[in-house]
């Protein structure tokens, strides 16, 4: 008997078997043959096993997406499942910072702008700040519970304990004893020349903050709150920050908080997102989307590496 086999020559645009074939999440077609996603969720089930997150919260998560499709957890909104560049690119996030057992799903700008705060901590102080915005309220700190502040040492000289009394010399900035006979700078002042070192801005750069400081304080630039220039853990520590990413031209002082979410937005793109959010928490008020200038994200591709996981 010869064996004998038809092969299989499949038509020029369509593959197999496939179009019976159903995601077993968003009921669009399979991506291949012996798969039980399309592709995209396919790639996302491959980012949710590099996270290493536990079954109960990977099952919840499928869950919403069965229900939902891909929306962002805090507003609602269609999430960008294809470009990894886009601030709509919808990414998992810790409802609790550092808790895995609740992750959502988010757009990569509200991940950056949500930082390391809880929910109710996030519309709270987008509530703060589009008071402040609209009509100049002040901002009423509030205990960030979960806020991890800068991480390793400190490349400052800052030290807790009281300033050495040093007669007659003052700091050339803020006018306080200086920290040392030799040095112009008190503690304070001499601890932010060293980062601003470190920052390698351009020197008409570093001559306008220190004009800023002179005349303001320590202040953060965006809402006049006062900022915390000794303890690096405090959300209220006092960074600079790039009024435009990436330009050392202007470079402004504000708080690790409202730095970490301006994240990479222009003052003018920031002010706006915070305006949309607060709309959408008060009113339900769908968030418009604006293009986001400054963006960029490095793509990274992980396919390659792990396509052995699914
Ligand atoms: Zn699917
Ligand atoms: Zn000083």
């Amino acid at each position: 008997m010869s064996a004998h086999k038809r092969k299989i020559i499949p038509k020029k645009g369509s593959t197999p078997g496939i179009h019976r074939k159903k995601c077993c999440i968003c009921g669009k077609p399979v991506c291949t043959d012996r798969a039980e996603y399309c592709l995209v969720c396919r790639d996302f089930a491959i980012r949710m096993s590099v996270e290493r997150l536990p079954q109960a919260s990977i099952q919840d998560i499928w869950e919403s997406v069965r229900k939902n499709g891909y929306v962002c957890f805090y507003t609602g909104m269609a999430l960008d499942m294809s470009s990894p560049t886009s601030p709509w690119y919808g990414v998992l996030d810790h409802w609790i910072p550092g808790d895995n057992r609740k992750v959502v799903l988010t757009s990569a700008l509200f991940n950056e702008m949500k930082s390391d705060l809880s929910e109710v901590e996030f519309w709270y102080y987008v509530e703060e700040l589009y008071n402040f915005k609209k009509n100049g309220t002040p901002i009423r700190k509030k205990r960030v519970v979960y806020w991890q502040g800068l991480v390793g040492p400190g490349r400052g000289i800052y030290k807790e304990g009281p300033t050495p009394k040093i007669h007659g010399k003052k700091c050339c900035i803020c006018r306080k004893p200086v920290c040392s006979n030799h040095s112009k700078y008190c503690s304070i002042c001499r601890q932010f020349a060293a980062h601003m070192r470190v920052a390698r801005l351009p020197p008409l750069t570093v001559q306008s903050i220190w004009a800023y400081v002179r005349q303001h304080g320590y202040v953060c630039y965006y809402t006049g709150m006062a900022l915390d220039m000794r303890h690096r853990k405090s959300p209220w520590y006092g960074v600079l920050d790039h009024w435009i990413p990436g330009d050392n031209k202007k470079v402004v002082l504000t708080s690790d908080l409202f730095n970490e979410m301006k994240s990479d937005l222009s003052e003018k793109e920031f002010w706006y997102y915070i305006e949309q959010l607060y709309h959408f928490k008060k009113n339900g008020t769908s968030i418009r989307k604006k293009r986001l200038v400054y963006w960029e994200r490095l793509v990274l591709n992980l396919k390659p590496i792990i396509s052995g996981i699914i």
